[in-house]
């Protein structure tokens, strides 16, 4: 099948999706659209899932996944104790050690080197996917597919960071050296100098990510989709085919479930003996009034680790890879820095502001995990998208509606088989 974004209608079935996060919310809104009946289930409140806190930023180019050698060697280097974006919570070393072996397992040449070819692949058309999509629920404003910029303060981490983007050899990116008025507006709208930096075009952003999930909500509703507040406790397999059991004891059987859980899938999948190592990759933002960054597209500030965006009239600063389990206190000392960065900057975040945390889902070998449930036909898995979820959640929806519908996904899907972490238990015939 062509990537055309057309599947074949998986009409009248019964799915339910487990999860309202972008991920969740695009696959639920993609099969209702497309003619099934569906129920999409979560537990929390809008604002306190990781969608909802993310930049928002488009990230066709990030086609290298985090688990690779060169990553592996410079993680001593970008430790928070060192001024670095990358820490683990001491108290939560009993889930983040074993996640942390299988990343060392996946870090070899190879593995990076598929990994990359597989996310390249996926990413490529990602910003079309939101595009079509946006337009489909008659939004098109809420996607600006207007590029971004990558900046550097130091002379010598601007010539390695232009050398590694401008000829990156990455097909769908196209890059140039940040110049012109695009550099002289943003050289007026921080205060702290620039040594260079490179312009990225066609990736994108999300104009406002709060407004855009309420928009898919409500395009999801209008195509006759059902939202339910509830927490499914646990997967069950009857007869060779998945259910999900509610909190109060009722058992939702479909014609097909689709899991798309963030961090709560892990513990989800393992009900039914499945292995999915995710882990609770905890990110940060501060965010207040935007007092004149305007449309200025998303800056990443390389040397801090951090991306600077406006969205829906808002400046929000993200950053922090902190390893630690879900429900652990956030730690202000990741607040702190990044006042400190956005103090030092020089960028126009008005008063008051707000301090959010959330926790990316994230596999040991950064690749998310999409595909059909090898002992259990009707369980479709959409997780795992790392630093990606937002980028990746409209190709995974129109995947997951593939996969519903006519079986037969737009691109390989092996890569992204969970039965890459299997210790056994996730092949088919072994299961419980
Ligand atoms: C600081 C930060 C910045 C980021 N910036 C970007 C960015 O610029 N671009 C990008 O592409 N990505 C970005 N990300 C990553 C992105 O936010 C995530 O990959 C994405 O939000 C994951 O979406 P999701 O739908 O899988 O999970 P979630 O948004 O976490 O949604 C999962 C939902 O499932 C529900 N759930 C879980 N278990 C159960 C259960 N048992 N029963 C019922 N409901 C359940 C949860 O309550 C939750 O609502 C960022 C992340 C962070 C932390």
């Amino acid at each position: 099948m062509g990537r055309t974004g057309k599947s074949k209608r998986p009409t009248g079935d019964y799915v339910v999706v487990v999860g309202a996060g972008v991920v969740g919310l695009s696959c639920a809104l993609n099969l209702a659209r497309a003619g099934a009946r569906v129920e999409l289930i979560d537990d929390q409140d809008v604002d306190h899932r990781t969608s909802f806190g993310a930049a928002g930023h488009i990230a066709i180019e990030l086609v290298d996944p985090l688990a690779t050698p060169a990553y592996l060697r410079s993680a001593p280097r970008q430790l928070f104790a060192f001024g670095g974006a990358l820490d683990f919570r001491l108290g939560d070393i009993g889930v983040w050690a074993p996640w942390a072996i299988d990343f060392i397992k996946a870090c070899t040449p190879a593995r990076a080197a598929a990994g990359k070819a597989a996310l390249g692949e996926l990413l490529s058309d990602a910003h079309r996917a939101w595009r079509r999509l946006a337009d489909d629920i008659g939004r098109p404003e809420l996607i600006r597919l207007e590029g971004h910029v990558s900046v550097w303060e130091s002379p010598a981490t601007a010539r390695a960071g232009q050398a590694e983007w401008l000829d990156s050899g990455i097909d769908h990116i196209r890059t140039e050296p940040l110049g012109g008025a695009l550099a002289e507006r943003l050289a007026k709208t921080i205060k702290a100098p620039i040594a260079g930096g490179v312009r990225f075009e066609e990736t994108g952003q999300f104009a406002d990510i709060a407004a855009m999930l309420a928009a898919l909500r409500e395009a999801f509703v209008a195509a006759g989709g059902q939202v339910r507040e509830a927490r499914v406790t646990r997967l069950a397999i009857v007869d060779g085919q998945a259910q999900a059991i509610l909190e109060s004891g009722e058992a939702l059987a479909p014609d097909h479930l689709v899991v798309a859980a963030g961090v709560g899938s892990n513990p989800l999948m393992a009900t039914i003996g499945r292995r999915a190592p995710v882990i609770a990759e905890r990110g940060y933002h501060v965010e207040g009034p935007d007092l004149g960054w305007g449309d200025l597209p998303p800056v990443t500030f390389e040397d801090r680790s951090m991306i600077a965006v406006q969205l829906g009239g808002r400046m929000r600063c993200t950053s922090f890879v902190e390893f630690g389990a879900f429900g652990s206190p956030p730690d202000p000392r990741k607040w702190e820095r990044l006042e400190r960065h956005v103090r030092e900057l020089g960028l126009p975040m008005g008063e008051p502001r707000t301090r959010w945390m959330g926790a990316r889902p994230t596999l040991p070998d950064y690749l998310p995990a999409i595909g059909v449930d090898a002992g259990a036909p009707n369980l479709i898995y959409a997780f795992g998208h790392q630093h990606l979820g937002l980028t990746l959640a409209a190709t995974t929806a129109e995947i997951v509606t593939d996969l519903a519908s006519s079986g037969e996904p737009r691109l390989d899907l092996r890569p992204f088989d969970l039965r890459r972490f299997d210790g056994g238990g996730n092949h088919r015939g072994k299961h419980p």
